[in-house]
């Protein structure tokens, strides 16, 4: 073709929260090709596999492009045939259905389901429509099923989420350790800089840890297959080898750490009459702790000893003694990765906590090289999940909703009235499904995810909760995914470059992009979607008559007035919009929606060690990373010198908590609440392939990468499959006490399986895994546990 016509722009890539930068090539309104880009620092020029093909995401043949509404002799009905609407009889439905519910139960029988791919502004516009404009709590982002329990050890430990080092760390570290992360498949190319590393330095060192054999291990030194849960063992023994060999910083410590021992009672996040729940006397750890000293918690690690170890998790002695010397060691600089093995698990905040234990001990954090970072899964989950405070817990920068002064200082900001917040956290994303199907949250919209798939224990806990006749739901997607069918209305969603947008990814580095070309159809954006939705809403309709009474000059608004068009949002003016850009909700809306959602959320952080820098400077780089202060990012936080934070002569400050100090939890190891017995002999673990990103609703509609992995398949041990009179290729059912689906059986390929585990991938609609997992949550961060349940395997 001419290439003279193509115009090229920045944008990070749609998918995976390394944040990759691409260029991105549109000729005639179409994106026809992408590249890395070479002026990116977190990718410099390459992408993986799924990033070659962006292009090709936008135009599956079966894009929504209009609303579709269920109906039955003209009139929506729960049992109708999905109909082709028009936006406003789509919104006229809708917001009866919202009026009918907010009358009989009010607020409370509201709820959101939104997602870490969310841009930043659709994210907070969200948050502000629930929290603020329909007053319920009960949004949650699928960020609960991904990144809740890193967020709350966070908050645990530092008193502040999200890490302290940056990608950075990878060219100066002298070791990796990977505890749960396939960082060879699920985050390629960070794991192409590990790989760099590792080979040009001799010296440097790779431990794998994992349940079984990935591709990450082809890389390690240090290869650790461990029996499911017993990770938490580890971490134990390698805090007690480091105090116990002498290696504990004790200046480091003595100035910079408390101590606290963690409540130890277990409860699993079940139903409480699930038979596999367990009384706790405080299932809901607050997370507060009780003070302890060093000797006490030296006393509490003691009994994790090397033999210990050995027992409990099936690892050979010389590789437990190698990981820990890694770590004890004062002379090798560590950098410490996870993911979902650490955060999908029941006690994933105890994981994380004691993972930044091990660090603290050895003073080994915020400086280069050595660095406990916890990566993350979707684009933003950083960015929009918690940055903007989409959980049902939170608000913006790290604010909580059962927090007087924050719920004071957010409605100052929203310039809503005093009292609008709820200050009970609202059902996160389990505690959702469970409300559904029980008929206690009627009105239900859910954005950018795909819940029918994603949620564990699907058929009993999130299906029938969509069919509920009382309830009416929702899904904005861009695809006829499983959740949009399992709706009654269906609105079409534009993507990635089809509107201006804004991620942050894992190393807190915000990146954004513009509008490069228009959604099909009459696809709109979800910004566009929650603002549009707002106008049909007066707050005399929403909100209670006392309430309205107690602030009259809000009498007769509109939820946009309110929310949206309220003298600062509104303030920045369409002109504003870099020259040659498109802009549809600016167009729509009479102002700039991004740069004045923006900035007001922007004013939460600035100036607390969350700060932004202005809008445009964004259109401008290839991202930066908070806190940018005086135009500067900042790489290391909580280090004198690199973190502006951070007074001069404190060393370190780990300013989150009020004391700066960082805290070392003493944390038992716990059970998993289901283990293979006689009728269910084996252990499920499902997670992600390369080629296939989340639920594939994008990635099986691009060709090349259906081909490469068409299908789910049972990752099973070669012994294993002997015995139960199986190979490889025959059809199989896995089967749990709370479902079964159908797939293949392989024994060969990118994953060994030790005996008595199987691990299945989850992108596939076709066959869901999610029928057959377990929904017990991390009592903490009530995040689901995808890596363990017992299951069978039998011959179709
Ligand atoms: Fe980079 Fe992730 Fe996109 Fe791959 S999927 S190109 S690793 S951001």
């Amino acid at each position: 073709g001419d290439l003279t016509k193509l115009e090229w722009n920045k944008a990070p890539c749609r998918f995976c929260g390394t944040g990759c930068g691409v260029n991105v090539a549109v000729k005639n309104g179409r994106v026809v090709a992408t590249h890395g880009d070479v002026h990116a620092e977190v990718n410099r020029g390459i992408n993986c596999i799924k990033g070659y093909f962006l292009s090709k995401i936008l135009y599956g043949s079966d894009r929504l492009t209009t609303p579709l509404l269920r109906k039955k002799n003209g009139q929506y009905a729960k049992d109708g045939e999905f109909t082709q609407v028009s936006w406003d009889e789509a919104f006229d439905v809708m917001a009866a259905q919202f009026k009918r519910v907010l009358k009989e139960k009010g607020p409370d029988g509201i709820g959101m389901f939104g997602s870490g791919q969310w841009t930043i502004w659709e994210g907070y516009a969200a948050a502000k429509l629930m929290k603020a404009g329909f007053r319920s709590n009960h949004i949650d982002p699928n960020a609960r099923h991904c990144m809740a329990s890193a967020a709350a050890g966070f908050m645990r430990t530092f008193g502040m989420d999200e890490p302290m080092g940056v990608y950075d760390d990878m060219e100066a570290a002298d070791a990796f350790v990977l505890w749960g992360s396939n960082m060879a498949e699920m985050h390629p190319i960070l794991w192409t800089r590990v790989t760099d590393r590792r080979l040009s330095n001799p010296h440097v060192q790779v431990a794998v840890l994992s349940t079984f054999e990935h591709r990450s291990f082809e890389l390690a030194d240090i290869p650790i297959v461990f029996k499911p849960q017993t990770d938490l063992v580890i971490l134990n023994y390698i805090a007690n080898h480091i105090i116990r060999s002498g290696n504990v910083n004790r200046d480091f410590v003595s100035r910079h750490a408390t101590f606290k021992r963690g409540n130890d009672d277990i409860g699993y996040g079940l139903r409480p009459e699930h038979p596999l729940q367990v009384r706790a006397k405080n299932a809901n750890d607050p997370g507060g702790g009780t003070p302890i000293d060093f000797e006490k918690f030296a006393e509490f690690v003691a009994p994790y000893t090397l033999d210990k170890a050995v027992e409990m998790t099936g690892v050979e002695r010389g590789w437990l003694q190698r990981l820990a010397d890694l770590y004890a060691d004062p002379k090798i600089k560590v950098m410490s990765f996870w993911t979902m093995g650490f955060n999908q698990h029941t006690r994933g905040v105890w994981a994380n906590n004691m993972v930044y234990n091990i660090h603290l001990l050895t003073g080994k954090i915020s400086t280069p090289g050595n660095s406990p970072f916890s990566l993350t899964g979707q684009p933003s989950a950083c960015g929009t999940a918690r940055e903007v405070g989409t959980f049902s817990h939170r608000l913006p920068a790290d604010m909580v909703v059962n927090n007087p002064e924050h719920r004071q200082h957010t409605e100052e900001i929203w310039k809503v009235p005093p009292g609008t917040i709820n200050g009970k956290p609202g059902l996160d994303a389990v505690a959702q499904n469970r409300a559904l199907r029980d008929g206690k949250l009627n009105a239900y919209w859910v954005q950018v995810n795909n819940n029918m798939q994603a949620a564990a224990n699907l058929y009993e806990e999130t299906w029938p909760g969509y069919r509920n006749p009382r309830n009416f739901i929702v899904v904005s997607d861009a695809y006829p995914t499983v959740t949009a069918q399992a709706a009654d209305l269906i609105l079409p969603a534009a993507m990635w470059v089809e509107k201006e947008g804004a991620y942050g990814n894992a190393e807190r580095r915000t990146q954004f992009w513009h509008q490069l070309v228009k959604a099909p159809g009459e696809a709109r954006s979800d910004l566009w979607q929650l603002m549009e939705f707002s106008k049909r809403f007066t707050t005399d309709e929403v909100w209670a008559p006392d309430f309205l009474a107690a602030n009259p000059s809000f009498k007769g608004k509109t939820l946009f007035d309110v929310l949206y068009r309220n003298g600062q949002v509104d303030r920045y003016p369409v002109t504003d919009i870099a020259k040659g850009f498109a802009n549809d909700e600016s167009a729509a809306f009479g102002f700039y929606v991004q740069k004045g959602l923006f900035e007001e959320y922007a004013t939460f952080g600035r100036g607390h060690g969350h700060d932004l820098a202005p809008f445009d400077t964004y259109h401008q780089v290839r991202g930066l990373r908070w806190p940018v202060v005086d135009g500067k990012e900042t790489l290391w936080r909580y280090r004198e010198g690199s973190d502006p934070f951070v007074p001069k002569g404190a060393g370190f400050r780990f300013y989150g908590n009020k004391d700066g100090r960082a805290v070392i939890w003493a944390l038992p190891y716990e059970p998993p609440p289901e283990s293979p017995d006689q009728d269910f002999d084996m252990w499920l673990v499902t997670g992600r392939v390369l080629e296939h990103w989340h639920s594939g609703s994008m990635t099986m509609r691009v060709p090349e990468l259906f081909r490469a992995v068409p299908a789910a398949v049972v990752f099973m041990n070669p012994d294993d499959a002997r015995a139960r009179g199986l190979k490889r290729g025959d059809a199989v059912r896995v089967v749990s006490r709370r479902g079964e689906m159908r797939s293949r059986v392989e024994t060969r390929g990118r994953n060994r399986m030790p005996q008595g585990v199987i691990f299945v991938p989850w992108f596939d609609a076709g066959q869901l895994i999610n029928k057959v997992t377990l929904d017990a949550t991390d009592p903490i961060s009530k995040q689901t546990d995808y890596k363990k349940c017992a299951v069978k395997v039998v011959a179709v």
